[in-house]
């Protein structure tokens, strides 16, 4: 990873804004800086350099993976070291502050140990912004993630079946995954059947999937720090010509969004492309939810692919695409996909096939 090249970009960014340094204290985003992957730390990018504290617990770690950074370990916490660091150091005027990320009382306990010429100002979304555009590397490790995600899926093939418990299917997704070599799922796995497929988020829980009905199965891996998140769903039992109907408008929902990815255009118009195929299909009203969001280090991360966004989609980003439609009470369809936008239009990461499947 070339956290320099990152930190580049960034340091243009400073230079154009009122700030002369960025307190970076989301983990994801320090990770992305200098490849810390501990629990504890800040990163302070300058303008000629970035400075990483922490405690003495990660001493070992910090060695290992900090790039790019000079490094300040001591028996006191990160946010101490920082204080005495910024109070020594005479340059510092206007530090920025992560402002969805720090918090309110952080916030308070720094500007307490500083001197009165340091002033903390609010930035929102740096580095975040920086991470909306993927590079190679993000991308070939993305897909990495999604190819062993798709594994798991194969996994639950073999053992979803009426009467298995939703929590039996995603255990074997799981073990397949921790065997595989994945860090973490990137969520709480969703196998949800029955009625419950009918909630976007219902996570497996102890009920026997019953004949009759959708399974949702949601769910993704952390592998070598990046995520993957697919959604594909089955039907159990005897079909009826509803379900073929509604599994093949969404489906249909879901290529149209796909087609309507192309850098310079906007996300809102990907969420539109979906809602128009299920509005002409009489469901527009169940489908509840954004048609997709980015994916990198974070499972949830911009930009979000989503009603009236006017954002533009730029080569290099990742995004899933996942229109549903859900009867409360009865049961949903959600197909999601993973796809990296290229230079003419976007390449479908998620390798599984989108067939309607009756078990
Ligand atoms: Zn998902
Ligand atoms: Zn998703």
């Amino acid at each position: 990873m070339d956290f320099l090249a990152r930190q580049r970009k960034l340091r243009e960014r400073l230079s154009k804004s009122r700030i002369d340094a960025l307190l970076v204290s989301h983990l994801p985003n320090i990770r992305y800086l200098c490849g810390f992957s501990g629990s504890t730390g800040l990163l302070l990018v300058e303008a000629d350099r970035s400075v990483f504290f922490t405690d003495f617990r990660y001493d070992t770690q910090v060695h290992d993976e900090v790039k790019a950074a000079k490094i300040v370990i001591g028996r006191k916490s990160a946010l101490e070291l920082l204080a005495e660091f910024l109070s020594r150091s005479r340059k510092h005027r206007n530090v920025g502050i992560e402002a969805e990320h720090f918090t309110v009382a952080n916030r308070k306990r720094l500007q307490k140990s500083l001197p009165s010429r340091v002033r903390l100002k609010d930035i929102a979304s740096m580095v975040e912004g920086l991470r909306l555009v993927k590079d190679e590397q993000e991308i070939a490790r993305i897909r990495d993630a999604v190819n062993l995600g798709a594994r798991l899926f194969d996994r639950a093939l073999q053992v979803l079946r009426e009467g298995v418990r939703e929590s039996e299917v995603a255990a074997e997704m799981e073990l397949l995954a921790r065997r595989s070599g994945a860090e973490a799922m990137s969520f709480p796995t969703i196998i949800a059947s029955g009625e419950r497929s009918a909630l976007p988020h219902g996570r497996a829980s102890s009920q026997g999937i019953p004949s009759g009905g959708f399974v949702v199965c949601d769910f993704g891996v952390i592998l070598a720090s990046y995520c993957s998140d697919e959604t594909r769903t089955v039907w159990v039992g005897p079909v009826t010509d509803q379900a073929r109907q509604v599994y093949q408008a969404v489906r249909e929902a879901q290529q149209a969004a796909i087609d309507a990815v192309r850098p310079g255009r906007m996300l809102g118009e990907v969420d539109a492309a979906a809602r128009k195929v299920l509005q002409q299909a009489g469901l527009k009203q169940y489908f509840t939810h954004s048609t997709g969001h980015g994916v990198g280090l974070e499972i949830h991360e911009a930009p979000r692919v989503a009603e009236g966004q006017k954002d533009l989609l730029r080569p290099g980003m990742v995004i899933t695409i996942e229109p549903g439609v859900y009867f409360p009470g009865k049961w949903g369809v959600r197909v999601e996909d993973m796809v990296v936008v290229t230079a003419s239009g976007c390449q479908v990461l998620t390798p599984t096939s989108k067939e309607f499947l009756a078990i």
